[in-house]
């Protein structure tokens, strides 16, 4: 499939927003009415408050592939990178219906290396946070997508601090050198795939409904967290520091406060659970009330199992059938005995 992928990088014409001020987070629900809803995005993780699943596999399209074309451009709020592609990538499976395609990916980050990720897993902020954007395919492009409850997901990676820097981001982070100030744009001479820029263990995620985080704050986003970080050095990071924002002063940080919870519940994928009915499977001696609860969750049908108290199992329905017969017999006799008893004493 050829498709484009130059998408839109500002989503609903959002532009008059900043991170301080009179344009920071706290005032967005002046311009923008949804930054005012009741599941906005980002949150904080509570992972001891989350339910467990084991939802059906992420399935990941075109990832492996380096596109025609990508390109780093620095809009005033982030740096985005958009690609011409042959291969569109595309993500389904896991809690997602249908198909998503890719529209963009960009970064948010704070200060200093003690935060800067949106979204918080026990009140930790991670020092920068990758959000790699996808729209519902049938709503056509992001900005229609936006129309609709489950039109954009976004795969969301976080970043920690190693002493080496990570050679996949080496051209990434010489080229944010050539996008400094606001609206500057560069072409990557070796594009890197999806996967160059993601983390290897896809399959342990938080999944929630959520927003965008940046106005109009629309709340049609289904998000995806991977637990395991991206490592990058701290100069890796820092260089991100240095891009200015539409006023030209540097643009240190990009990330909004998180926002309550409400009646959401996030989901945590694991395949704990399949561990643990794999456990039961191997010792059918032991009670198993606990694994019928876990079942339920795999959203895979019950495997039958046999027990030796199983009626329908007629290996083991025979001798018992036998001893019920002989039990039965012995009643029969005693109260024969007692009436000839009962009859003796009258
Ligand atoms: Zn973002």
């Amino acid at each position: 499939m050829t498709a484009s992928l130059r998408t839109e990088i500002h989503y609903g014409h959002a532009q008059d927003f900043g991170y301080d001020g009179d344009k920071g987070p706290s005032h967005w629900g002046e311009q923008y009415n949804s930054c005012t809803g009741k599941h906005q995005s980002p949150i904080n993780i509570n992972s001891l408050d989350v339910k467990k699943v084991n939802l059906p596999p992420l399935v990941f399209q075109g990832f492996d592939v380096s596109p025609r074309e990508t390109n780093l451009t620095n809009n005033g709020h982030t740096v985005v990178v958009t690609m011409e592609s042959e291969v569109t990538p595309t993500v389904s499976g896991g809690p997602l219906s249908g198909v998503y395609e890719y529209s963009q990916l960009h970064f948010h980050w704070g200060d200093n290396d003690t935060f800067g990720s949106e979204d918080m897993i026990d009140n930790h902020r991670f020092p920068m946070e990758l959000h790699v954007v996808f729209f519902k395919q049938e709503y056509q492009n992001a900005r229609t997508a936006l129309n609709h409850p489950d039109g954009l997901t976004v795969l969301a990676f976080f970043y920690e601090i190693s002493p080496q820097d990570n050679p996949m981001y080496q051209e990434f982070i010489e080229l944010l050198g050539n996008v400094t100030g606001s609206h500057l744009s560069a072409p990557f001479n070796t594009p890197p795939s999806l996967k160059d820029l993601i983390a290897s263990d896809l399959l342990h995620y938080y999944t929630y409904d959520g927003s965008l985080t940046t106005p109009p704050c629309s709340e049609v986003v289904t998000w995806i967290d991977f637990k395991e970080p991206i490592l990058l050095s701290h100069a890796q990071v820092q260089a991100f520091r240095a891009l200015e924002n539409e006023e030209g002063h540097p643009l240190t940080h990009n990330f909004r406060p998180v926002q309550p919870l409400g009646d959401r519940v996030v989901l945590y994928n694991t395949d704990e659970i399949i561990k643990e009915i794999d456990l039961e499977k191997q010792h059918p001696e032991e009670p198993s009330e606990g694994v019928d609860t876990n079942k339920l969750d795999t959203g895979k049908p019950e495997v039958a199992t046999k027990s030796p108290k199983d009626p329908n199992d007629r290996k083991n329905a025979a001798p018992s059938m036998i001893a019920a017969r002989w039990s039965a017999l012995v009643v029969a006799l005693q109260l024969l005995w007692n009436v000839f008893l009962c009859s003796e004493r009258y």
